[in-house]
């Protein structure tokens, strides 16, 4: 039996149990990043989100395929529909060739997830690697006759996919507000029969360097396009999961569900889940705002703002800015501020010391800590749309119990403490995909690794009852130079590396 996860469905604005459309196979797309500049902290928050969500599905026991994409190509400034593509604009200035920008932040993008301990999709498509399914979907579309060429353009004709679908379904949104709010409103555009009309292809300028042919022009397709067409291409015509910032309900998501419905009569995917935003100052960090912090940024302590002002107080760990996100429900908004950061850094501190303790404790013959329910009131907490910072405020309560242990306060039977390790090693190393800053390891080498230190204690310990005080100092200086700190207890000893 797998665990029953609910999951909040953008969609439908409520909590639904989660039934995969194939046993045990889950189907998942997320939104990935525009490449055109260094990952910031609001990159991060879907990231993890979904890192944590993809974790979560393999534990429970399905098999997921996770695609996220590489946009690469037709996402214009503003997000919209005239003006230049963000890529291409970064290679104007830096006078690179456009896959120079995308191969560049890619690589910087690939190192910053691994450094937040966020595995790599199964797939992991690029735009402009699909455009071939692209232009199918737009002759699709124009087929089903919700679409009209004008000038070598294509657009989605929202007006009459309105009559008989509900262009707002996901966002809440209806046509008549669209349409007062629409930024293309403001410009009068000729090509468009309608300012809320949306790009699927856009004939190119003379000066536009990434162009393809199509059936309509030269040129390149709209930005919705890329997500439909992959999300098919890879998962098939339904599948079970897209994710995303909540910034990309609207336009984006609403017009993916607009063509996919216009293309094949049906909607392709079943849950739509949003994280909420990271706010600097209660506004959203974003590129195209300017008032973002990148990762690197974070993680060597230095940023300033517009006026010069350094924006950080200290450096702050990749495990640091991963647990400050966990900390947190995935749909609340996380405002930044360094008061905040540090208390994250304490409680991880706080967190480590006890998974750290968990395996320095010796058993007795019963328990007096209750350590039963805890496996399942963290599963509850997962099954109830994925909320980590219950898992960790549960993994925090018996940090205190391994604490009253550790201080000889109280016992703990040898069923009970294996028991206590798996479930801080399931839901620490494996769920919550928290590690160890500074052994930086994964979960079984860094348990090897405490374990094979243990073993020379121990070996200590042996010579110290033996008379041998050669070689219990030899022990103890050889790890001191290695940097271990050792303090003897009166039962055992305790170490850690500083
Ligand atoms: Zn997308």
């Amino acid at each position: 039996m797998k665990q029953p996860l609910s999951i909040y469905n953008t969609l439908t604005r409520k909590k639904e149990l989660f039934q995969p459309l194939h046993e045990n196979l889950v189907g998942m797309y997320v939104c990935g990043p525009t490449v055109y500049g260094d990952a910031h902290l609001g990159h991060a928050r879907p990231a993890v989100t979904f890192d944590v969500l993809f974790r979560y599905l393999q534990r429970i026991g399905y098999k997921v395929r996770y695609v996220r994409n590489i946009t690469d190509v037709g996402h214009l400034e503003h997000d919209a529909d005239e003006g230049e593509d963000k890529i291409a604009k970064k290679a104007r200035l830096e006078q690179l060739e456009p896959m120079e920008v995308v191969q560049y932040y890619l690589n910087r993008y690939h190192k910053a997830m691994d450094a937040l301990n966020v595995l790599p999709p199964s797939i992991e498509p690029h735009a402009s690697g699909h455009i071939i399914e692209q232009i199918q979907l737009v002759k699709d579309i124009l087929a089903n006759g919700y679409a009209y060429e004008s000038e070598g353009s294509v657009y989605f004709d929202v007006v009459k996919y309105n009559q008989s679908h509900h262009y707002g379904k996901l966002s809440g949104r209806n046509l008549e507000d669209v349409i007062n709010t629409s930024r293309d409103n403001l410009d009068g555009q000729t090509e468009k029969h309608n300012p809320v009309d949306f790009a699927l292809w856009k004939k190119a300028q003379p000066e536009h360097i990434m162009r393809w042919p199509s059936p309509w022009s030269d040129g390149f397709p709209g930005w919705h396009c890329e997500c439909t067409a992959m999300g098919k291409k890879y998962l098939g015509s339904q599948f079970d999961i897209h994710g995303g910032g909540m910034d990309l309900v609207f336009p984006h998501h609403e017009c993916e569900i607009a063509q996919a419905v216009a293309s094949q009569g049906q909607d392709m995917v079943r849950y739509w889940m949003h994280n909420n935003m990271i706010t600097i100052n209660g506004q959203k960090m974003g590129t195209s705002l300017g008032n973002f912090i990148t990762l690197d940024e974070f993680f060597s302590g230095s940023h300033k703002d517009k006026d010069g002002r350094e924006m950080l107080q200290q450096p702050y760990s990749p495990m640091t800015i991963r647990f400050f996100i966990l900390q947190a429900h995935y749909r609340s908004t996380v405002d930044f501020s360094n008061e905040a950061l540090q208390a994250s850094e304490k409680g991880l501190e706080r967190l480590m010391d006890s998974w750290h303790r968990l395996r320095q404790l010796t058993p007795s013959d019963s328990s007096s800590v209750e350590v039963g329910g805890l496996r399942q009131r963290c599963y509850d907490a997962m099954n109830d749309d994925l909320n980590t910072p219950v898992v960790i405020s549960h993994l925090f309560e018996a940090g205190r119990a391994i604490n009253s242990v550790y201080d000889g306060k109280a016992t703990i039977s040898s069923a009970d403490l294996k028991e206590l390790q798996e479930v801080f090693d399931l839901f620490i190393a494996d769920i919550l995909g928290l590690k160890d800053d500074a052994q930086g390891g994964n979960a079984k080498a860094e348990a090897a690794y405490h374990a094979a230190v243990d073993m020379l204690l121990r070996m200590r310990m042996e010579a110290k009852a033996n008379k041998d005080w050669a070689k219990a100092d030899q022990i103890r200086n050889e790890l001191t130079a290695l940097g271990f700190e050792i303090k003897d207890r009166k039962d055992g000893f305790e170490w850690k590396l500083v």
